[in-house]
């Protein structure tokens, strides 16, 4: 399941993806709503990062969002 944290295709297109792919999305959705933020550079990382991973700073916020459905 980790390797859908950084899949652009699903970060860019989840709003236009078909339903087929539900399960998909509701996995991507949470993915996108929890994840750590560099403060340093801006990236998004994994929720289990311990640094990021461009500017390998330690300098990392949670971004925590409520699903808005
Ligand atoms: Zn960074």
């Amino acid at each position: 399941m980790e390797e859908y944290i950084f899949n652009p295709v699903i970060h860019l297109k989840d709003k236009k993806m078909p339903l087929r792919d539900a399960t998909l999305i509701q996995l991507a959705q949470k993915r996108r709503l929890y994840y750590k933020i560099c403060r340093e550079c801006g990236s998004r990382n994994a929720p289990t990062a311990e640094k990021c991973r461009k500017c390998r700073s330690y300098n990392l916020r949670w971004k925590k969002r409520e699903i808005k459905r």
